[in-house]
């Protein structure tokens, strides 16, 4: 309680400071040095370091007429979110969600970060919305503005107060493994993800890699990648000749296909970071007769939406552009690849911003993974599971499997391409950790918050990777995670290298595309796991 009665405290202190004593142990894995390495001077004199001593706003301290306007708008903002005419999307689970929580903090013991950073408090998922609420409470009920702390309402909109919120609502994955604990189903992974949306909409405040290189990046140039459609089809051509290279097999990759079922949709990020991604979903559709195309339309070869973590406009103009380019293409269905938020874009929060009259209704919106597991169990192509005769095991992307129940398609694949050789993390399923990196945390490189994000945000995950593979830890054998979202994926390279868990203990990370095509039987093995793939 000692961090929410000085929230507000006009100071540039850090509320809290994290070291490694306080973190959840990685003993007897690794043995970790205390790299918590104190910011330079000149960032505390420059930038806004109170919350916890990290930042990824590299942005410059406000004068006093600016913070004096910042108050003002923030506060418009708060009455902006309980607004139906301003808030279209997500008004009643926010609004309920603000309104019914208990206080009684069972949500605490769910969270990777809380858990992680060895329980600090303002880490809390119910923290942050505590703090919202008391400010709600203080200037816009009739019992907050005349009694104000008499009534809990004591929490002040001071600058700090809400520079600190700002941080706070990028300490929080959007995960919502604390929903599931909730005895009342409180979403305050949704309230975090409002608080962005305030952040965003009224303030102009959003981490530079999901805004600037981010959704408007992609809108400009047609990928966050800044990644052109020539480029694009340069990569096909690379792509293609790669795949003859691996395989020995000339495949053509769709593009532009008119009228083909599906238009595949993949994050655009794979086609820099892991081509051979593309490639083994490629080989998977040619071989399986899928009648299926890319798009090489401005955005029509990116599927991520960056939106859907901090901004209701930037969500809804990435989104509409994605299924105009698959109703103009004429497809019946557009299929999502493995990008955990765009599945949550597509199948999810796009049925709340569609007009119940739009044309694009019609076009069906799906997941890749229960088609890959028809794929595999069609018999249309033979396997060798003994091809995947390694440790392997899986983690399950928050966005697929809690949010929308996907669990099954993934798991049969992977039980039916290897040897008996799967393990379960525990828990798994909806009960998942997060890797850490969702929301963004993956991509935002920005001052110190990469430090934060592995050190504290992937922390647990760590851990329970660790733990999976407890008793095949040897170096010698090789191991492999498998993760059906690209975010995630990236969350675990940077896992794999910050704890130098390849060169410690050959564990390995893929995609299930690639696991999938390392199993057939009739080209050459195709994942290398002596070798990182970035
Ligand atoms: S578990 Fe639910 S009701 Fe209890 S503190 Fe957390 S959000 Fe509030
Ligand atoms: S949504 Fe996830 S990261 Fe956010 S508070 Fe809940 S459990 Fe923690």
């Amino acid at each position: 309680m000692e961090s929410l009665r000085e929230f507000a405290k006009e100071t540039k202190e850090s509320l809290v400071k994290i070291e490694k004593e306080n973190l959840i142990s990685l003993a007897p894995y690794i043995d970790e040095e205390n790299d918590f390495n104190n910011p330079p001077d000149e960032w505390r004199e420059k930038y806004n370091l109170s919350l916890d001593g990290f930042s990824g706003f590299p942005f410059p301290e406000p004068s006093e007429e600016e913070k004096t306007k910042i108050i003002e708008k923030f506060l418009n903002g708060i009455e902006k979110l309980l607004n139906p005419e301003s808030n279209w999307t997500f008004l009643k689970p926010f609004s309920l969600s603000l309104k019914y929580c208990v206080k009684c903090n069972t949500c605490a013991e769910a969270c990777h970060v809380y858990i992680g950073s060895g329980k600090k408090e303002i880490y809390r998922p119910n923290f942050r919305s505590e703090i919202l609420r008391r400010i709600y409470k203080r200037y816009f009920t009739p019992s907050g503005k005349l009694l104000k702390s008499f009534v809990g309402a004591d929490i002040e909109a001071t600058y700090t107060a809400i520079r600190r919120l700002l941080e706070l609502a990028y300490r929080c994955t959007l995960c919502r493994r604390c929903v599931l604990y909730c005895p009342v189903g409180i979403d305050n992974g949704l309230i975090a993800r409002e608080l962005r949306k305030l952040f965003s909409q009224e303030l102009g405040m959003a981490p530079v890699e999901v805004y600037k290189k981010g959704t408007r990046l992609h809108l400009k140039t047609g990928s966050s990648t800044g990644m052109g459609p020539t480029a694009f089809r340069d990569i096909i051509k690379f792509i293609e000749e790669e795949i003859h290279e691996k395989i020995g097999k000339k495949i053509t990759i769709p593009v532009d296909k008119k009228g083909a079922d599906i238009l595949l949709l993949h994050n655009g990020g794979e086609y820099l970071a892991w081509p051979d991604h593309i490639a083994a979903f490629s080989i998977l559709f040619d071989l399986a007769g899928i009648n299926y195309t890319l798009s090489s339309e401005t955005l029509g070869y990116d599927g991520v939406n960056y939106g859907a973590w901090y901004d209701d406009v930037e969500l809804a103009r990435v989104g509409l552009r994605h299924l105009q380019i698959a109703y103009d293409l004429g497809v019946k269905k557009l299929v999502i690849g493995e990008c955990g938020h765009s599945h949550k874009v597509y199948t999810i929060i796009f049925d709340r911003i569609l007009p119940a009259s739009s044309p694009l209704w019609n076009i069906q919106r799906e997941s890749c993974l229960p088609l890959m597991w028809e794929i595999v169990k069609s018999g249309r192509i033979k396997f060798d599971p003994m091809r995947n005769n390694f440790p392997v095991t899986m983690h399950d992307s928050c966005n697929i499997v809690r949010l929308m129940g996907i669990m099954n398609p993934q798991r049969q694949i992977i039980k039916a391409l290897t040897p008996g050789t799967f393990r379960e993390m525990n828990p798994n399923c909806s009960y998942n950790y997060c890797c850490g990196g969702g929301s963004g945390f993956a991509i935002i490189r920005s001052l110190n918050f990469p430090v934060w994000k592995n050190k504290v945000s992937i922390r647990l995950k760590t851990k329970q990777i660790l733990e999976t593979f407890d008793d095949v830890l040897d170096k010698n054998i090789p191991k492999l995670v498998v993760a059906t979202c690209s975010n995630c994926k990236g969350a675990i390279r940077d896992m794999i290298h910050t704890y130098r868990l390849f060169d410690r203990f050959k564990i390995n990370y893929s995609g299930l595309a690639e696991l999938i095509v390392n199993a057939i039987a009739t080209i050459p093995p195709f994942l290398n796991l002596e070798e990182l793939p970035e």
